[in-house]
């Protein structure tokens, strides 16, 4: 597929590199609705709901009791994930957020490419 008017042209000259869509301008962490919003430097948005994050949690520990649970047939759920709420967030040099979890876990760092690739890419 070509772009009229753009011809052979990756990026724009501006773009200091050719991940910059996945780039947040603006996060916005909303601890009282548990929800966490994006603008992407493209100009997408994406919204998230912070317990689905958690069931997403990229950190060993959770990998871990994911691939166990999936080898299992028997699920022993010890805790709700839904039932944990963020309390706080920082990001994470320029690439990734980290959240801190009301049960005290805070190893899962999400970065952005994760982030985004859950909205679809
Ligand atoms: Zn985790």
């Amino acid at each position: 597929m070509s772009m009229p008017g753009r011809p052979h042209s990756e990026s724009n000259p501006g773009d200091p590199s050719p991940a910059a869509a996945e780039t947040p301008v603006d996060l916005k962490v909303k601890i009282a609705e548990q929800r966490l919003t994006i603008d992407w430097r493209d100009g997408k948005k994406s919204e998230f709901d912070l317990a689905l994050l958690r069931k997403h949690c990229p950190c060993a520990t959770c990998r871990t009791q994911r691939e166990e649970a999936d080898a299992n047939p028997l699920k022993i759920l010890k805790f709700d994930p839904s039932g944990v709420g963020v309390t706080s967030a920082k990001l994470i040099g320029n690439y990734a957020i980290q959240f801190t979890w009301s049960d005290g876990h805070n190893t899962g760092i999400f970065d952005f490419r994760f982030l985004r690739s859950l909205d679809g890419g």
